[in-house]
C-alpha cells in the first residue's frame, strides 16, 4: 500500500495516485456533509473522474451500498476513491468487496479504517463485519487541510478513536514487536497533536501529526484482534445506537483500567506514550480536558441499559487479556456511566469470579 502525506495531497496527489494504478474511470465517493470536498478531488481527476456519489452513511446501510454499486457498474468504474471520514471510507469497501474495484482513499478523520482490510455492512439493523484483503486500498492520501474543517469536538473523538485501535492492538494475541512499535508511536504522535488542534485548529503541523498518528494506529488496528473495548463500543453503537467516535472515547478510560492488571506490557507502552504511570487517567483527563464527552449517561444511555449491554459484550467469543465475563463488563460499563476516575484494580487472584 502507497501512503502519502502532505498539506495539498487531495488534489495534487490523487490524480497521480489513479495514474499509477492506471486507473482511468474513477467514481468518487463521500458522505453528503463531504460533498464539497470531494467534488474538489473529482474536478482535480479531471477526465479519470466517472462520477460524484455523495450519499455515504454512517456504518453502511445495505441499501445505500446496493445504489453505490448500481452507480460503480452504471458508469463503467475501474475504481473509487473514498473522500471522507470512516463511514465514506466504509462506503468504498463494500464497492470494493462487491465489485473487486481497488480503492484509492483519502481520509478526512482520525478514524484510521483506511489502513484496515475490514469492512463493515448494515442490514436489517445488524451491522455485520469480516475481513478481506480486496477492501485495503491500495493508495491513501494524508491531506492535513482537508481535517483544518473537522471541528475540535470531532477531532479529538475521532482521535481517540485511533488511540483506541493502537490500545487493543497492544495486548492484542496476535499482537508483535514491531506493530506494537506503531502502536505506541501511533498512541504518542496522537495524543500529542490533539492538544494542540484543540488550540489552534488550523495548525496545520498538529494536522499532520494527528494524519500520522491515525496512519499507525489504523495500521496497529489492521494487522491485529480487537478485544473487549472494540466489541464494548460495536454493542454500544449498534444496538443502543450511541455515536461511534465519543462512546470510543468514553469508554476506552475504563475498558483499560479493567484489562490491566492482565495486560502489563501494554500498560507500560501506553504510559511512555502517555508520559504517566497510570494511562487510563491520563487518556481520560486528556480528552476531557479538550472538551470530549465523559459518561455514557451524557451519550443518551439509560441506566437499565447497562445490563443489557453488558450481557450482548459478553455473550461473544472474542480474545482478551481478561476472560470476559457479564460481571466485569457490568463493572466497566458502570463507572463509563458515571463518569468516575478508572479505577485500576490489583492483579485479580485466582478465586476472584471477574476471572
Ligand atoms: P464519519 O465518517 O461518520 O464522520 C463523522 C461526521 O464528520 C460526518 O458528519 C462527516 O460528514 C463529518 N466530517 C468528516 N470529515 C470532516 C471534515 N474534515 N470536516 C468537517 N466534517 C467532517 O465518522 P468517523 O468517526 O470517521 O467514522 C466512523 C465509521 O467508521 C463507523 O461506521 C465505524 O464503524 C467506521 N470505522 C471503521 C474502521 C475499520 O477498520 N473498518 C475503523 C474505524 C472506524
Amino acid at each position: 500500500m502507497r501512503v502519502v502525506l502532505r498539506p495539498g495531497a487531495s488534489v495534487t496527489a490523487t490524480p497521480d495516485e489513479a495514474e499509477r494504478l492506471g486507473l482511468r474511470r474513477l467514481l468518487v465517493v463521500s458522505g453528503p456533509r463531504g460533498a464539497r470536498t470531494a467534488l474538489a478531488v473529482a474536478d482535480a481527476l479531471g477526465d479519470a473522474c466517472a462520477g460524484l456519489h455523495a450519499e455515504a452513511r454512517m456504518h453502511v446501510p445495505a441499501e445505500v451500498a446496493d445504489r453505490a454499486v448500481e452507480v460503480a457498474r452504471a458508469a463503467g468504474a475501474d475504481g473509487c476513491v473514498a473522500v471522507g471520514g470512516g463511514s465514506a471510507i466504509g462506503l468504498g469497501k463494500v464497492i470494493a468487496l462487491r465489485t473487486g474495484l481497488p480503492l484509492v482513499a483519502v481520509p478526512s478523520t482520525y478514524s484510521g479504517s483506511e489502513m484496515t482490510p475490514v469492512w463493515g455492512l448494515t442490514e436489517h439493523g445488524a451491522k455485520r463485519t469480516g475481513r478481506d484483503p480486496s477492501v485495503l486500498p491500495r493508495s491513501v492520501v494524508y491531506d492535513p487541510e482537508l481535517t483544518l474543517s473537522l471541528p475540535v469536538a470531532l477531532s479529538v473523538t475521532s482521535g481517540i478513536n485511533a488511540v483506541a485501535h493502537a490500545a487493543e492492538a497492544l495486548y492484542a494475541p496476535d499482537a508483535s514487536p514491531l506493530v506494537s512499535l506503531m502502536a505506541e508511536e501511533g498512541v504518542r504522535a496522537m495524543t500529542g497533536a490533539l492538544p494542540r488542534v484543540a488550540a489552534d485548529p488550523a495548525d496545520l503541523d498538529a494536522r499532520g501529526r494527528a494524519l500520522y498518528g491515525a496512519w499507525l494506529c489504523g495500521a496497529a488496528l489492521g494487522a491485529t484482534t480487537m478485544g473487549l473495548h472494540h466489541k464494548l463500543c460495536h454493542v454500544l453503537g449498534g444496538t443502543f445506537g450511541l455515536p461511534h467516535a465519543e462512546t470510543h472515547t468514553v469508554v476506552l478510560p475504563y475498558v483499560l483500567a479493567h484489562n490491566a492488571p492482565a495486560a502489563p506490557e501494554a500498560m507500560t507502552a501506553l504510559g511512555r506514550a502517555l508520559d504517566t504511570d497510570d494511562a487510563p487517567h491520563a487518556l481520560q483527563q486528556l480528552s476531557g480536558r479538550l472538551g470530549a464527552p465523559r459518561s455514557l449517561a451524557e451519550l443518551g444511555l439509560k441506566e437499565a441499559d447497562l445490563a443489557v449491554a453488558a450481557r450482548a459484550a459478553a455473550g461473544q467469543a472474542y480474545p482478551n487479556p481478561r476472560p470476559v465475563t457479564v460481571a466485569g463488563v457490568l463493572d466497566v460499563l458502570t463507572a463509563a456511566y458515571q463518569g468516575d476516575r478508572p479505577q485500576t484494580k490489583p492483579r485479580p487472584t485466582r478465586t476472584d469470579p471477574n476471572r
